[in-house]
C-alpha cells in the first residue's frame, strides 16, 4: 500500500486523538499506530512489531506525561519504569532491528525532564529523540518560556547531533517556535485535526518572518454563495477544483467529501510550510 521507497516509522499510542495517522504520497514517512484501549502494549509486543514490520525506525516506550499537579511520588515511580522499559528492549537476547528513536518525558518538572534524558537519552542505542508535548497541544495561549524551559531541561544533556522529533497538532505559530527551539521533526496531524473542525488554514505571505496565519471555517452561512476558489493562489487540489460555496455546503451536509477536500488542502499547505521553514534556514545557514 506504501511507496516502496518511504521510510516505516513504528509509534504506538492507545490515544488516536493525540496521534492521528496520516498516510499521503507526499509524505517521506509513515507513522504505524497500534491503538486499542483494550490492548495491553509492552516491550515485547513493540519488539514483535517493530521486527515482523522491517521497520526503518521505532519510538520507544515512555511512561505517559503527567498532569502539571501530580506528586514527586509518581513522577519518579513513572521515570523509573520508562527506564526499565528502555532496558527490557535492548539488554535482551532477542535484538530490536531499525533505528530507535528515544521517546522523552518527565511531565512539567525540569528535574524530570532532565532526569529522563540522562537515564535514557544518553544509551548508545538512541538515534535520535522525540520530546512529549501533549499537554500544550490545543492551547489558545501555550507558555512559550515553559516550553523552552522545558526543551533546554531535555535536550542540554544529549548529543546535539542526533535528530529532534515532537508529535501533536500544532499550528504554523507553534511550528516555527519548536523549529527555533531545536526541533527537527514533525508529524502532520495538524492537517487532519482542522479538517476535522472543518476548518483551512493558508500561511501569510510572509511566514516564516511572522508566523501568522488565517483559519476559514466553512461552517459559516457566509461562504453559501461565494463562487471563488477557498484560497486564490493555492495550487491543490481542492482549491484548483472547488468553490467556497461548494465546501460550506459539503461540510453542512456532513458529507465525508469535505473532510477529504479540506484534508487535501490542510497537507497542501503544511508541508508548503515546512518547504518555506527550510528555505529560511538554508539562507540564515548562508549568511
Ligand atoms: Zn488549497
Amino acid at each position: 500500500m506504501l511507496p516502496d521507497n518511504s521510510l516505516a516509522v513504528v509509534v504506538l499510542s492507545v490515544e488516536l486523538e493525540l496521534v492521528g495517522m496520516n498516510l499521503t504520497p507526499q509524505s517521506s514517512g509513515y507513522f504505524l499506530v497500534v491503538l486499542s484501549k483494550e490492548l495491553q502494549i509492552d516491550v515485547r509486543m513493540l519488539r514483535s512489531l517493530v521486527n515482523s514490520f522491517e521497520c526503518d525506525s521505532f519510538e520507544t516506550l515512555v511512561d505517559y506525561d503527567m498532569p502539571r499537579d501530580v506528586t514527586f511520588k509518581k513522577l519518579a515511580k513513572v521515570s523509573d519504569r520508562t527506564v526499565v522499559f528502555c532496558q527490557q528492549l535492548f539488554d535482551q537476547d532477542e535484538v530490536v532491528k531499525g533505528s530507535a528513536i528515544f521517546a522523552l518525558g518527565g511531565g512539567f518538572n525540569a528535574f524530570y525532564r532532565r532526569k529522563c534524558s540522562v537515564d535514557i537519552g544518553l544509551r548508545k542505542e538512541a538515534a535520535g529523540y522525540t520530546v512529549e508535548l501533549h499537554a500544550f497541544v490545543g492551547s489558545e495561549e501555550p507558555n512559550l518560556d515553559e516550553i523552552k524551559k522545558i526543551l533546554e531541561e531535555t535536550f542540554d544533556p544529549l548529543p546535539p547531533g542526533k535528530v529532534r522529533c515532537t508529535s501533536g497538532p500544532f499550528d504554523p505559530k507553534m511550528v516555527k517556535f519548536l523549529v527555533e527551539q531545536g526541533l527537527d521533526l514533525f508529524d502532520s496531524s495538524y492537517a487532519v485535526s482542522l479538517a476535522e473542525k472543518n476548518s483551512a488554514f493558508r500561511l501569510a505571505d510572509d511566514y516564516p518572518a511572522s508566523s501568522s496565519f488565517v483559519l476559514t471555517n466553512f461552517e459559516d452561512e457566509k461562504y453559501a454563495d461565494d463562487f471563488t476558489k477557498p484560497f486564490e493562489d493555492c495550487s491543490c487540489y481542492t482549491c484548483q477544483n472547488y468553490t467556497k460555496g461548494y465546501l460550506q455546503h459539503l461540510v453542512n451536509t456532513k458529507e465525508l467529501l469535505a473532510s477529504i477536500l479540506l484534508v487535501i488542502h490542510n497537507m497542501t499547505e503544511y508541508d508548503r510550510m515546512f518547504q518555506l521553514i527550510r528555505a529560511a534556514l538554508s539562507i540564515s545557514d548562508d549568511q
